[in-house]
């Protein structure tokens, strides 16, 4: 275990030097205060849960004081928003801190988000808001709780510098963790600015600290393409099976290891919805929940083109074509999983359609019904949840299907189903009106909510006694929140 300045640095990116980012020191907020820390991203540093109790843990993951081994930079990157392009994006409100290496000889970047003005903070003031940070903060932690990969959040600190939204709000800070902070939009900068060696420079460092098994390959850069299609399909796979809107899913926001990255107007479906537009300011809804699978796909052409100096197009092309399928088998998996099934039919993936579609058209809280799917015996839960569904007949016409399909699965002891069911069916989700309720308590000062909140979202399959209020279904105003990017 480690203290928190015994923390040993290898700054990797940083050495990369000036054309890839920009020495940035952090602007301390005022009167910093510890909201909420994660012991299992601490963990990943070596730290005891103990050091976020120090004082020097708010110091430094407020901009006060600095590792003497960290070197701050801010990354410069570009990348398309809503399907256009921006030829200037950057770290305009975070910084690299550095790398940290742990006894398991891992590397994790420390972010530190909300640290101030940067060269690339344009019209923006650097800051990030309590409320967004906090909503960062428990969504990195629920969705890894959850084995969807992401960045992870190591704290929120809050403090009472003011910052202007559309209301007077304070700013806070979040630190950030993940292997690296790679995103598609850093290899659209150096591409469309025509920096053809910085891109291959930057290409070639991927490889070296991200990638090692694609380095064995005869076209390595041809690997590290296909693999990331490989892991934004694993990933995707994970949002749709589990209801997970991402909400911006502009290039800058992709992860070249395939993680969910930037969290900004995400929701977890309440009621099933295809259509859902999580993000307020979406009008033409292009990041709905539905089209994150052609969105991701779309995103990863545009890494390609950025690709297109380092490897051929046939070979891009052939990669690409792995995403669907790759995607589709994948989430298929997911949903036998939660349906409880363990064998594979070829009528599985239309079970499951139609079952999303009779969902669809009544109030039927997406994340419950798997939960409660797996509650009781197959015939008496179907009962149960008949209930929320409108197309009564089509849903009785499904139930028979799928108890049919549960007797050819092969019946298994009722408690193990139970168990199998519940190890991948979440009894507590991140949903937003709960979020909402945490943030409310923290902008009064009170942290209670949010830490018990992130406690429940730790351990989001085993029911923990006395949480029973994070398992039920959200209440009216609940489902119609509405969140927008300002954050
Ligand atoms: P996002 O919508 O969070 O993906 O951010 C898009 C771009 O805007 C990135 O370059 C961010 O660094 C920048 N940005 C977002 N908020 C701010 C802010 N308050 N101050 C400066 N830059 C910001
Ligand atoms: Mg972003
Ligand atoms: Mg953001």
């Amino acid at each position: 275990m480690n203290t928190l300045d015994q923390l040993e640095f290898d700054n990797r990116f940083a050495r990369l030097g000036d054309t890839f980012s920009t020495r940035v020191q952090p602007q301390p907020i005022e009167q910093p205060r510890l909201v909420v820390a994660s012991a299992a991203a601490m963990a990943l540093l070596d730290l005891a849960p103990g050091e976020a109790e120090r004082p020097e843990f708010a110091e430094l993951c407020s901009g006060h004081k600095l590792w003497s081994t960290a070197e701050p930079r801010a990354m410069v990157y570009s990348g398309h928003q809503f399907g256009q392009y921006n030829p200037q994006l950057g770290d305009g409100r975070g910084l690299l801190l550095g790398e940290v290496v742990n006894a398991a000889g891992e590397h994790w970047d420390l972010h530190l988000k909300g640290a101030g003005y940067t060269p690339y903070s344009r019209m923006g003031d650097g800051r990030a808001v309590l409320r967004s940070s906090i909503r960062e903060f428990l969504a990195s932690e629920a969705l890894a709780a959850l084995g969807i990969p992401t960045t992870r959040a190591l704290c929120v600190t809050a403090s009472s510098t003011p910052v202007y939204r559309e209301r007077t709000e304070t700013a806070a800070m979040l630190l950030r963790l993940a292997p690296s902070h790679l995103r598609f939009g850093h290899f659209e900068f150096f591409y469309y600015s025509r920096q053809h060696d910085a891109l291959r420079q930057l290409a070639e460092h991927a490889l070296d600290c991200h990638f090692p098994e694609c380095r064995e390959q005869e076209q390595p850069f041809s690997a590290l393409f296909r693999t990331v299609v490989e892991r934004t399909a694993e990933t995707i796979a994970l949002w749709q099976a589990y209801g997970f809107c991402h909400g911006v899913m502009n290039t800058d926001n992709m992860s070249l290891l395939g993680l969910t990255f930037d969290y900004g107007p995400y929701a977890f479906l309440d009621d099933f919805d295809a259509r859902h537009v999580c993000n307020h300011s979406d009008d033409s809804g292009r990041y709905s929940f539905e089209n994150q699978v052609p969105i991701a796909h779309w995103n990863l052409s545009a890494l390609g083109q950025a690709l297109t100096p380092l490897v051929t197009v046939e070979h891009l092309r052939e990669s690409l074509g792995l995403f669907l399928p790759r995607y589709q088998a994948r989430y298929l998996e997911l949903m036998r999983q939660r349906l409880g099934l363990r064998t594979a039919e070829g009528g599985d993936e239309v079970l499951v359609q139609r079952l999303l579609a009779l969902m669809q058209q009544g109030g039927v809280d997406y994340n419950l019904f798997f939960r409660h799917l797996g509650e009781q015996p197959a015939a008496q839960s179907l009962q149960t949840l008949r209930a929320d569904f409108v197309d009564l007949a089509g849903f009785d016409g499904w139930s028979t299907e799928f108890l049919a399909r549960v007797a050819r699965d092969g019946v298994d002891d009722e408690a193990l189903r139970r168990a199998r069911m519940h190890a991948v069916n979440p009894l507590y989700v991140l949903r937003n009106y709960l979020a909402q309720q945490a943030i409310a308590a923290a902008e009064q000062g009170d942290y209670r909510v949010v830490r018990e909140l992130h406690a429940v979202l730790a351990h989001p399959f085993d029911q923990q006694p006395g949480m029973d209020r994070y398992a039920e279904r959200p209440p009216e105003w609940g489902k119609h929140l509405e969140i927008s990017c300002s954050s």
